[in-house]
């Protein structure tokens, strides 16, 4: 069984007089996706915010392989790992494409490597540099986005949307990150697009990564995640396994809506 990476546990949130957060508890396992669903205001995007550092917890606590993140700056959870995509599209428009992506990338430092013989003995240490570890993601990112590959060299703002959505994901995983918070990644794009969207993100995490996702497309955020949380109204409304709450005949109709 793999561990928690991450453990929200009774957070509550407050905007001056509002409690956006009244409470909820969320768990994501190493290597999984974990997406949280519900209506308008539910409190998805504040969950996220919190995380992030964004936004204050009023009370509860944030585990982040099992040391507390709570309140610590986008900045501190950035160098831990923590990553998040979309920050409201953030790209910058006047680079290119590859440029964007390098960006991501700034704080990504040599490694030692372990390499091993057949018995998986360790026969020797190397290190290997930041410059080829930024070279080998950037190849794997333009693996996931066979377009940013193509687009390299072109102005970040003559992207499309939905290509400029890829970019944003692209340059978080820049940094290699150990937890990818993905905040509506299909918002404003069009149906076949999203669905490419969601297809990448599942590559994402066979890779390894760890993705916590909120979404409004609950159809296919259900296709690709392992567990699910649904909020309502800054609670959790219920919870389990994509598989199960597919099952839940009641639960789609009131809160996934006619989604395809
Ligand atoms: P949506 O899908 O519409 O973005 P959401 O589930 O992400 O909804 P949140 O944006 O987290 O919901 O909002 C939760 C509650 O907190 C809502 O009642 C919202 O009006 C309120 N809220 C969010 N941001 C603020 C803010 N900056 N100031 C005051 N209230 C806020």
């Amino acid at each position: 069984m793999s561990k928690n990476i991450l453990e929200v546990k009774d957070l509550v949130v407050d905007y001056g007089i509002i409690r956006a957060l009244k409470g909820i508890d969320i768990n994501v396992k190493e290597g999984s996706i974990v997406a949280i669903l519900g209506a308008n205001g539910a409190g998805k995007t504040t969950t996220i915010r919190t995380i992030n550092g964004v936004v204050k917890a009023a009370s509860g606590d944030i585990l982040f392989d099992g040391e507390s993140i709570k309140n610590m700056s986008p900045n501190r959870l950035a160098s831990k790992g923590i990553i998040q995509s979309p920050e409201g599209r953030l790209i910058l428009r006047g680079l290119t494409v590859e440029e964007n992506l390098l960006v991501g990338a700034y704080s990504v430092k040599s490694e030692k490597v372990e390499v091993k013989d057949d018995d998986g003995n360790i026969i020797e240490t190397k290190r290997k540099s930041a410059r080829k570890i930024k070279k080998e993601t950037l190849e794997e990112i333009y693996s996931y986005f066979p377009i940013l590959k193509e687009r390299r060299k072109q102005q970040a703002s003559t992207l499309s949307g939905g290509e400029q959505q890829m970019l944003a994901i692209g340059r978080a995983l820049m940094s290699r990150p150990k937890l990818l918070l993905l905040d509506e990644p299909s918002l404003g794009l069009a149906p076949l697009i999203v669905k490419d969207i969601f297809e990448i993100i599942q590559k994402i995490r066979e890779r390894g990564n760890t993705i916590l996702i909120v979404e409004q497309n609950a159809y296919q955020t259900l296709k690709i995640a392992d567990y699910v949380y649904v909020l309502e109204i800054g609670k959790v409304k219920t919870e389990g396994t994509a598989e199960d709450l597919m099952k839940d005949d009641q639960l789609i109709s009131a809160y996934l809506g006619e989604q395809k």
